[in-house]
């Protein structure tokens, strides 16, 4: 078929590095693949059609049953620190099979999540299940409409395979669209595991890709360019209520995507210490937790790239945590910018960020939902975040009041601004159980559909966001998330 072809445009440049950076994969058949899900707009971008996706054609493709043109299966080699420990990872359990260059001459790596095993799948069986899939679909959808860099969800089609699991769970793969999967990880392999010229080649690759406009070379630059994207995403995940729940450096991204919707949930209740991750049971990725684990990541990433810093290992070190140093301090900034705009602030006085902090104690104290208190704040309506009344908000609010009534801004700008800041949705854990829940036992896909739709104009403040706002109650305590599976 004519349309295939002219409709891929792959190239496989990370094919290009050394041999040690990666391994040659098999495509995997799976029995009888069927499209469950395809997300029509990420697929005009970049620059596939539809149609031809969801042809007998399409569907073998992201099924990992056939190559496109100049497709090429490989599985990537990585390493990482999990949970504080270094160890040889890789990609278990997904098959990369090529870059998309866009009609904008973008270029997206294309890999099909749980396609089957590779050499680096130890103990697994490579294979996903349909509602993490799902899962991931929806909450990669969701941090996209928010605005926050992330690597995206193709399309999701069922393999008509059992996968065996603590139950029997059908089976399913999901197509991730990245701007690269390079990986804090990656560098700790090849660090630990290569040598200086082939640190040098992945550090060129990574830059050339991600960072275009530094000089070659430039390696400090390099890491620092790195960093200010990794201070920049997670307070954006601060500042929705994101827990990412598996903040190991394998799932850090060199171009500061999020990457890895495993154990990842949305924060109802403020609460800092909050944690989802079933395994997470000493709160290392804790919610509160999260900036600090992202210098700690940081702290690795600059140790596998220490002989590109400096021939002196001593020098090397001191260059590095002269960086180091300046990752709080650029989180603590991004963050205030951000919370600025939350509370509908122009401007800066040296108050914010305890009237920030101040907020954040009170909705500590009094139970708030997250979202919803900042959703309150915006439509001038407090009445269900339940701080109307309470004497801890009223003295907040009054300092609030007079820093706006400072800023000389009128109404409809502060409005405005925190509108454009304050998601009025997000994706509550228990409506994203609900529409897991119809597509995977019942085979209804509508309840999912219409959830990511809402979620995609996050900020609209519409009608149709209707009760998709409602914070669940107390059920939700204790919700649990699970990863791997
Ligand atoms: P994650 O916790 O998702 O970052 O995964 C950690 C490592 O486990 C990665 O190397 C994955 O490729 C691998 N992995 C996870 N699930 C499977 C599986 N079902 N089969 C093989 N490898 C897996
Ligand atoms: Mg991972
Ligand atoms: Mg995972």
């Amino acid at each position: 078929n004519n349309e295939v072809v002219i409709d891929w445009n792959f190239d496989n440049s990370y094919e290009k590095l050394p041999s040690l950076f990666f391994s040659k994969v098999e495509p995997n058949e799976v029995e009888s693949p069927s499209l469950v899900v395809l997300n029509e707009d990420l697929a005009e971008k970049l620059g596939l059609n539809a149609n031809v996706l969801k042809s007998e054609e399409g569907i073998q493709i992201l099924a990992g049953n056939a190559l496109p043109n100049k497709g090429s299966g490989i599985a990537q080699a990585y390493a990482g620190h999990q949970f504080g420990n270094f160890t040889m990872l890789g990609d278990g359990r997904a098959l990369m099979i090529g870059e998309q260059i866009t009609p904008r001459g973008e270029r997206f790596d294309l890999q099909l999540k749980g396609s089957g095993r590779t050499p680096y799948s130890r103990g697994g069986d490579g294979r996903a299940a349909l509602g993490p899939m799902l899962r991931e679909y929806i909450i990669s959808e969701a941090m996209h409409g928010f605005g926050i860099p992330t690597t995206r969800s193709l399309a999701v089609v069922s393999t008509g395979e059992k996968i065996i699991r603590e139950r029997v769970l059908p089976g399913a793969i999901l197509t991730r669209v990245a701007s690269s999967h390079l990986r804090f990880g990656t560098f700790e392999y090849v660090a630990n595991w290569g040598d200086m010229e082939k640190l040098r080649a992945l550090a060129d690759y990574a830059m050339e890709r991600h960072y275009p406009t530094l000089d070659r070379g430039d390696y400090l630059g390099f890491f620092r360019s790195v960093m200010k994207r990794h201070a920049t995403l997670i307070a954006k995940w601060q500042l929705v209520g994101f827990i990412h729940g598996v903040m190991n450096t394998d799932n850090m991204t060199i171009s500061g995507e999020t990457i890895d919707y495993g154990p990842c949930a949305f924060m109802d209740t403020y609460n800092p210490d909050t944690v989802f991750s079933s395994i997470d049971a000493q709160g290392r990725y804790a919610y509160k937790n999260q900036p600090r684990i992202g210098g700690w990541n940081l702290a690795r990433f600059a140790e596998s790239l220490l002989p590109l810093f400096h021939k002196e290992q001593k020098q090397a070190v001191e260059l590095a945590q002269e960086e180091l140093y300046k990752f709080e301090e650029l989180f603590k900034n991004q963050w205030l910018t951000g919370m600025r705009a939350k509370l509908g602030l122009f401007r800066e006085e040296e108050a914010d960020g305890a009237l920030a902090e101040g907020l954040l104690n009170v909705m500590l104290q009094e139970k708030a939902d997250f979202t919803n208190t900042f959703r309150g704040l915006t439509l001038g309506n407090l009445e269900e975040t339940g701080l109307v009344g309470k004497p801890s908000f009223e003295e907040w609010d009054k300092l609030w009041q007079a820093r706006l009534s400072r800023q000389g801004e009128g109404e409809q700008e502060v409005r405005e601004l925190m509108r454009k800041n304050n998601p009025a949705i997000i994706p509550r854990n228990h409506r994203v159980e609900t529409a897991l829940e119809a597509a995977v036992e019942h085979g209804n896909y509508r309840v999912m559909e219409n959830l990511v739709k809402v979620l995609r104009n996050p900020f609209a403040y519409s009608l149709e966001q209707g009760d998709y706002c409602v914070a669940p109650g107390v059920e939700a305590l204790g919700y649990r998330t699970y990863c791997g599976t």
